[in-house]
């Protein structure tokens, strides 16, 4: 049988319209050297069973976001890009072109964000301006404290996102883009991460990006490392802050790397904090 998982999910918050498009899909092996290098098999295996996951196999989701504020078409990352593009094959499904998308925001510099940015030198959003992470973007292109293993990260990124310095916007926490759109700091996982906060007639929506890897791991034990984070004590402090202020104002949350559509809420439970996946909450 064919794959028939969805890939487009919508809904309205309060005049805005989002959608999660899910851009890919991998299964990966090895859930503790991935989330939880350190902790005790013990821990994850228990960890796992009581969320009834498996404990080595898990499901890698990537889904960036879609915005329209009736004013522009805000895309939140790009996925990996390629020539069968899933996310543009995505906008196709809501009747979007790339060519209708007016302002492209990259949260970080990782591969699987800015991949789709361009497709054989061309930018494939052909009419639309950028925000990147001011802080994000010196960190790639100038400084010299690229970690060994993202020294391949580091030329895609020169490749992808120097030339487009001149259409770009750089940002720093606490700047709104558009209104109704405000960067939030989530360094950790990488130098500059920024996550953002969308705002629409009182309903409000987290944009969380990679400050959280794995919806049980990341959200359940917020501070155990993961592997891919570049400052690991510096993401448990931007995972702890997300997730009280998440809880605090029971915000709706998109979840780059959360299973598809990746949209839920953050509860607190016994000291900790679960992912909540959204139901029907957004349908009534
Ligand atoms: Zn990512």
């Amino acid at each position: 049988m064919s794959d028939t998982r969805p890939r487009v999910f919508s809904f309205d918050l309060g005049s805005f319209k989002v959608a999660a498009l899910l851009d890919a899909v991998d299964v990966r092996d090895n859930l503790a050297a991935a989330f939880a290098p350190g902790q005790s098999p013990r821990a994850v295996q228990e960890l796992a069973v009581s969320n009834s996951i498996d404990p080595v196999r898990y499901d890698h989701c990537f889904i960036p976001t879609l915005v329209d504020t009736g004013t522009e078409k805000i895309l939140f990352d790009t996925g990996f890009g390629d020539d069968d593009s899933a996310l543009l094959q995505c906008l196709r499904d809501l009747g979007l072109e790339p060519g209708d998308i007016d302002l492209v925001v990259i949260t970080h510099g990782h591969p699987d964000h800015i991949g789709g940015l361009m497709n054989n030198g061309e930018a494939v959003f052909s009419r639309a301006r950028y925000v990147f992470g001011a802080a994000e973007f010196v960190f790639w292109i100038e400084a010299d404290t690229v970690r060994e293993a993202r020294l391949n990260n580091r030329d895609l990124f020169r490749r992808i996102c120097a030339g487009l310095a001149d259409r770009a916007t750089f940002v720093a926490p606490g700047d709104e883009i558009v209104p109704g759109v405000t960067a939030i700091d989530a360094a950790g996982h990488s130098p500059g991460l920024l996550a953002f906060h969308v705002e629409s007639d009182g309903q409000q929506l987290l944009i969380w990006s990679d400050a959280f890897l794995h919806s049980v791991v990341s959200i359940q034990r917020p501070d155990w490392h993961a592997d891919l984070d570049d400052e690991k004590e510096q993401s448990v402090e931007t995972r702890k802050r997300l997730l009280n202020m998440a809880a605090d104002h029971r915000l709706l949350v998109a979840g780059y790397h959360m299973p598809f559509p990746g949209i839920g809420y953050v509860e607190r439970v016994n000291g900790s904090f679960h992912w909540l996946p959204v139901g029907d909450q957004l349908n009534v």
